[in-house]
């Protein structure tokens, strides 16, 4: 089969490797879909980092296959597995979790002290045409659903647990800095929560064409004739929108979302920082606010994405880019670059129907 393997930074190669077999409890996955992410274009472009020794839970080494974002058709189940049935559709929460720490015990197995992920740091990734994952990780998808719609479920998790964190209420406002796919995700979870008022943040104006197209008010950070922060208060009458959430990794995206807020309000942070920041922690007191993290993904939301997909919350238009596994570096750059916003690349054979063999 083929797959896209990560050897080290800026050197990842598409080629033929063995097909891999599900052991007791596993299952084998003909992947057709596979996303592109932030974290995918750190360990390609900086490689190795969290590739840089075996994982301790895992035992994965370079070189890894990539794609943590995947989607595809069950082929073959290993002993002791009834959750799926070969000819399911599925997505894969990819996490992998010690299930003995203080947080995995405690229901936050997301924030687990020795956390690995399937396509970055457990062996195996959704960059290949056939992967295995432990069953447990393993989602089906409801009739309805394309898989498609499946490779998207891992990012936009992401997104709705930071507006879970938030307690959002209907009809409220908000506030995204960032039109990011995670960006995306905390608008289409908005939306899916019945928050009317959006407001999205984002300089760059095809992701501000994207999120206006799906039902956000945008504001240009760069544009000199805008006041951000005032703009907010003008539009809620002086009182700021009910919650943010920091998508950009940006300074002065997290300093605008403390200023938009109404008093006592939560900003979640979601979006990852390269390093320390300064911020202006008057802001935070004077205002009585909630400064929250937000952390990939609880166990149950993978459950509650696809409850929010199949009643028409993720709509897929105006906001994705299909390429070939053939062109997943070029891919990669275009996501550093900022030129595309979602890629989802296509593999081959993956949207063959039923069970059998086609590598
Ligand atoms: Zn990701
Ligand atoms: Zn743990």
């Amino acid at each position: 089969m083929l797959a896209a393997r990560l050897y080290g930074a800026k050197d990842l190669r598409i080629e033929e490797m063995g097909e891999p077999e599900p052991g007791p409890g596993e299952v084998k996955i003909r992947v057709a879909y596979a996303g592109i992410c932030g974290t995918d274009v750190h360990e390609y472009f900086d490689a190795p980092r969290a590739t840089h020794v075996p994982n301790p839970l895992t035992g994965a080494v370079l070189p890894q296959t990539l794609g943590h974002e995947f989607a595809g058709t069950v082929v073959e189940c290993g002993e002791g597995v009834d959750r799926v049935a070969p000819d399911d559709r599925v997505c894969v929460r990819p996490i992998r979790t010690c299930g003995g720490c203080a947080r995995c015990t405690s229901g936050l197995d997301h924030l687990c002290a020795r956390l690995a992920a399937i396509g970055v740091t457990s062996p195996g990734g959704g960059l290949a045409q056939y992967v295995v994952v432990p069953a447990d990780a393993v989602h089906r998808l409801p009739d309805g659903l394309s898989l498609e719609q499946g490779a998207l479920v891992e990012p936009m998790a992401v997104g709705l647990n930071a507006v879970e964190r938030a307690g959002v209420r209907p009809g409220g406002s908000a506030l995204v800095t960032g039109a990011g796919a995670v960006g995306m995700g905390a608008l289409f979870a908005l939306k899916a929560h019945d928050v009317e008022d959006v407001l999205v943040v984002e300089p760059s104006p095809s992701r501000r064409a994207a999120a206006e197209r799906h039902g956000a008010r945008v504001l240009d950070p760069t544009d000199p004739a805008v006041d951000v922060v005032a703009e907010v208060l003008r539009h809620t009458g002086g009182r700021g929108v009910d919650v943010a959430v920091e998508c950009a990794g940006r300074p002065d995206a997290l300093d605008t979302a403390l200023r938009s807020v109404a008093a006592r309000a939560p900003v979640v942070l979601v979006a990852l920082y390269s390093g320390p920041i300064a911020i202006d922690t008057s802001v935070i007191r004077l205002a009585e606010l909630a400064l929250l993290g937000a952390e990939a993904y609880p166990d149950g939301i993978f459950e509650r994405v696809l409850g929010h997909m199949a009643d028409g919350h993720y709509p897929t238009d105006g906001w994705l880019d299909h390429i070939r596994l053939a062109d997943t570096v070029a891919g990669l750059h275009d996501v550093r670059d900022g030129r595309r916003l979602k890629v989802l690349v296509d593999i081959p054979g993956g949207t063959a129907t039923g069970s059998s063999r086609n590598s």
